[in-house]
């Protein structure tokens, strides 16, 4: 048995198979061929065997999700024989004593060129297909393993490098009981995707994919951070009654779903949720979540292939808002960059994305990216209770800019005669500077939502995703709690409400400390709203306020853990 220690990304013990999913890396040969009936044989092969697992995945995905999501796949199976494709591929091996894989590279890049340069956006989306399908042929050329995590039909735990966004967006839950990967942090995507998605899931064990063969048994425990590979019996079933325990704790919970979030003393706050897509409002409402403290509408993107339109983001947050049926929603506007990419923005290699070109600042670039969601934004407000908020604000600047074009394009629709509701403008703290100058900011916005996932990485400049800096991921550093501690206070002298939706609003150590700090709402995944709120009512307002002075006043995050986990009796 091996024991390979990670970071808990989401609580949670799951034992199966291990489906290992390698990112294949292409070298494409420039030899040529001789026999060029083998070639063509070669690559009639790679057609063949691409369309039976194409077939395999449109049906899959017809039973899980339905015919909707299917359609691509059919669309897939009409390139992987586009006559046009192999006759082309046929001709270079025949005529230039190409290989196969060359041939295809070649007609596939040129291919994917002209539908690229067509003015009809339709025409342009399929640039995108003939990439993926090419690749899936190519992947058979060159014998290289391709897979995908909607390829999947039985109960696994993914093995893999890291997930991206959309990989995690496709994994079905019936299938994939975990996942275990190389790199990543808490609060890097993959695990943020992996608690929305109530999977458990180790990231940052930097050696899983090179130790665990496809097959190998494992157990993964999201909550401490464990993976064993091939265990012994005893092991397994210790794990299980693991699961068996935190199961019924997950039921127990269940009772409080209709309760208020109230201390023992009767102080009301608001624990929200975050989400991805409005796939995710059934487990917001499942859980009895107050509010939705944070819509990370960068999912929308990342799971199209070209710019969500006007229409479909409004459709988006129109769903959102009605569902949530009055309770406040706060749709956060693009924030892309840094470790979420864009397939079909192409955007400059940087030295250090996390510092660079990304949300606000591109969105105040690529105004006419920006304006269409803030019409959609706009609209939608009719249809709920919105908040509207700015990610990676540095400087009032940014803000007033961002907030200039939103009444911009207030004034055009109210022209155009088109109804807008009432709505709140706000911005994430997330970068140091709006931190310390938090007394000017609350005089122009309604509201902050402070983004510790960022704000501690700015803050100790340690990158969230890179596993050997993740010690310096510290929520409970007296550094970063005096900055919370100016916003929070400058904030109620202003009038106005201060949010946190980065991961630090779920922890359980540190809502007694926030609590005593004043916040107003904590965000967090969906799963936690449950045991945070069963926290909330055990507590008192002013036990907590109690003990803010002399937490302040600390000298290092240890000294702050050891002193809460001692007087709330929390395990961190
Ligand atoms: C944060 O930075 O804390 C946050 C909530 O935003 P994201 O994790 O999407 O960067
Ligand atoms: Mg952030």
């Amino acid at each position: 048995m091996l024991h390979i220690k990670g970071i808990g990304a989401s609580a949670g013990i799951a034992v199966a198979k291990a489906f290992v999913m390698e990112t294949p890396s292409f070298d494409i040969p420039s030899h040529k061929i001789e026999d060029v009936a083998a070639e063509k044989a070669r690559f009639q092969d790679a057609i063949a065997q691409s369309k039976k697992e194409l077939e395999a995945i449109r049906e899959h995905t017809l039973r899980e999700l339905g015919p909707d999501k299917a359609e691509i796949f059919s669309a897939h199976l009409l390139i992987v024989e586009d006559p046009e494709i192999v006759s082309q591929v046929n001709d270079k091996i025949e005529s230039e004593n190409m290989n196969a894989a060359k041939a295809l590279d070649e007609v596939a890049q040129t291919m994917v060129m002209i539908f690229e340069s067509m003015d009809n956006e339709y025409m342009r989306e399929r640039a995108a297909d003939v990439r993926d399908v090419t690749k899936r042929v190519m992947a058979h050329i060159l014998g290289v393993t391709f897979v995908t995590p909607a390829s999947i039909s039985e109960e696994v735990i993914i093995i893999a490098e890291d997930l991206t966004p959309s990989d995690t967006a496709q994994l079905n839950r019936k299938y994939v009981k975990g996942f275990a990967t190389n790199i990543g942090g808490r609060t890097s995507h993959s695990a943020i995707m992996s608690r929305s998605l109530e999977i458990p899931a180790v990231v940052g064990t930097k050696v899983a994919l090179e130790k665990i063969k496809n097959g190998d048994l494992v157990i993964i425990d999201g909550t401490e951070g464990d993976v064993f590979v091939n265990p012994s019996e005893d092991l397994v079933k210790e794990y299980e009654g693991k699961r068996a325990d935190f199961e019924a704790y997950k039921e127990e919970l269940k009772q409080l779903v209709n309760e208020e979030s109230i201390t023992a003393d009767g102080h009301k706050v608001k624990l929200a949720a975050n989400i991805g897509t409005p796939n995710d409002l059934e487990g917001v409402l499942k859980n009895g979540s107050d509010a939705i403290g944070l819509y990370r509408t960068e999912f929308l993107y990342m799971d199209s292939e070209t710019f969500p339109t006007e229409e479909e983001q409004y459709t988006a947050y129109k769903t959102v808002l009605e569902g949530m049926e009055g309770k406040q929603v706060v749709i956060r506007t693009l924030d892309i960059g840094g470790d979420k990419e864009l397939s079909y923005l192409d955007l400059p290699k940087e030295m250090n994305p996390f510092l660079g070109y990304r949300a606000i600042r591109l969105c105040l670039e690529e105004t006419d990216l920006f304006r269409t969601q803030l019409r959609a934004l706009l609209r939608a407000s009719a249809h709920g209770n919105l908040a509207i908020m700015f990610p990676m604000i540095a400087t009032l600047e940014e803000f007033r800019a961002a907030k200039a074009l939103l009444l911009e394009e207030e004034a055009k629709l109210k022209e155009e005669g088109i109804e807008v509701g009432q709505y709140e403008t706000g911005m994430m703290v997330e970068i140091p500077s709006t931190a310390v100058m938090a007394k000017q900011f609350a005089k122009e916005v309604d509201f902050f939502s402070v983004g510790t996932n960022d704000l501690i990485q700015y803050t100790m400049a340690a990158d969230r995703m890179n596993e050997k800096v993740s010690y310096l991921y510290q929520p409970f550093n007296p550094a970063i709690l005096n900055l919370l501690h100016n916003v929070i206070t400058e904030a109620h002298k202003a009038g106005k409400w201060v949010g946190m939706c980065g991961e630090m609003a779920g922890e359980e150590l540190a809502i007694p400390i926030l609590l005593g700090l004043g916040l107003d709402e904590f965000s967090m995944s969906a799963s936690s709203v449950l045991r945070a709120r069963s926290l909330v009512k055990r507590l008192t307002k002013s036990e907590t306020e109690a003990i803010v002075n002399e937490v302040l006043n600390m000298d290092t995050a240890e000294e702050v853990v050891n002193f809460l986990s001692e007087k709330f009796d929390i395990k961190k």
